[in-house]
C-alpha cells in the first residue's frame, strides 16, 4: 500500500501588494500583484510534517505585516501543536520561510546542506543583496543545533518518510528545496519559492529573486517531470491557494 497524505496551506500574513516585476522577473513593471505568506502542513499515516516556519510575532510586529497570525496559532486551528511537531522541512533560509524555527522547540529541521552552509558559513551571505532576504536570528538558532539530531542536513534529493521526498530545487536560493508528496491524486509538489505564483510555472518565468537563473530553469524541468499533473505543483506565495481550495479553518485551505 502506498502512503498517502493530505496537504494544507496556512496563510500567516497578507495580502501584500507588490510590483508585478518582483514576481515576474523584468516584466509587468506597470502591474500591481497580490501575494500572501504561507506555511504548509502535510498530514497522514500518523505523521504531521510542516514545511517552512513563518515569522515570530516580534519580527512580524517590527515589519508591520498585514494580516499576520502567529504560525503557532494558525496550526492550532487544525489541531496541530507547534511544540509537539517532530519534523519541519525548511525550503530555504529566507526570513519569511525560516524565521520561526524557534516556534518548533521539539522538531528536527530538514535543510539542504548547501543552503545551510551558505547562509551560516559563507561571508557572501552577509553582503547587502543577500542580507536583505536572509535572517540572522534563525541562522543562529539552527547553528546552535549543529551536531544534534534536531538538524538534518540533506545532500540533494532525499526521502524523509515513505511518500515524502525533499527535492533539491536551486535557482531562487543557493539550494532551495521542494517537497514531493504522495496524495490520493498522485505526486503533488510543494515548490515553495521555486515559483512565487502558479503563473511563474505556467509562463516558465522566475521571480526577480534569482541566485542562479540556469539552475532555476533546470528546477522547472525537474519538478514538471516529477509532479503527476501541473495543478499539483504549488507555488510559495499565490493568493489562489487561500481562495480556490476548500476552507478547513480561518486562513487554512486543503490543497490536496
Ligand atoms: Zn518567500
Amino acid at each position: 500500500m502506498i502512503n498517502e497524505y493530505k496537504i494544507y496551506a496556512l496563510k500567516y500574513a497578507g495580502p501584500f501588494t507588490r510590483s508585478g516585476a518582483q514576481i515576474m522577473w523584468n516584466k509587468d513593471w506597470e502591474k500591481v500583484v497580490s501575494s500572501n505568506y504561507y506555511i504548509w502542513c502535510i498530514k497522514g499515516c500518523g505523521e504531521t510534517i510542516i514545511l517552512d516556519t513563518g515569522i515570530v510575532p516580534s519580527l512580524a510586529k517590527k515589519l508591520e505585516l498585514p494580516g499576520y497570525v502567529s504560525p503557532v496559532e494558525i496550526l492550532f486551528r487544525i489541531n496541530v501543536k507547534a511544540d509537539e511537531v517532530r519534523r519541519v522541512i525548511i525550503s530555504h533560509l529566507h526570513f519569511d520561510h525560516a524565521n520561526g524555527v524557534s516556534l518548533f522547540p521539539n522538531a528536527t529541521f530538514y535543510i539542504q546542506e548547501k543552503e545551510y552552509r551558505f547562509w551560516i558559513k559563507d561571508r557572501i551571505a552577509s553582503r547587502p543583496p543577500f542580507k536583505m532576504s536572509g535572517d540572522e536570528t534563525s541562522s543562529a538558532y539552527l547553528k546552535s543545533l549543529e551536531g544534534t539530531d534536531r538538524l538534518s542536513l540533506l545532500k540533494g534529493d532525499q526521502k524523509i518518510l515513505p511518500g515524502i521526498e525533499c527535492l533539491l530545487a536551486a535557482g531562487h536560493s543557493i539550494a532551495n528545496q521542494a517537497v514531493a508528496v504522495n496524495t490520493n491524486k498522485g505526486t503533488a509538489i510543494l515548490g515553495s519559492d521555486c515559483g512565487h505564483l502558479f503563473r511563474n510555472y505556467q509562463d516558465d518565468w522566475p521571480s526577480m529573486y534569482i541566485t542562479n537563473m540556469v539552475e532555476w530553469m533546470k528546477t522547472y524541468d525537474k519538478l514538471r517531470a516529477r509532479v503527476s499533473s501541473m495543478d499539483l505543483l504549488f507555488p510559495g506565495h499565490d493568493p489562489i491557494m487561500s481562495e480556490d481550495y476548500p476552507k478547513i479553518a480561518e486562513g487554512v485551505t486543503q490543497l490536496v
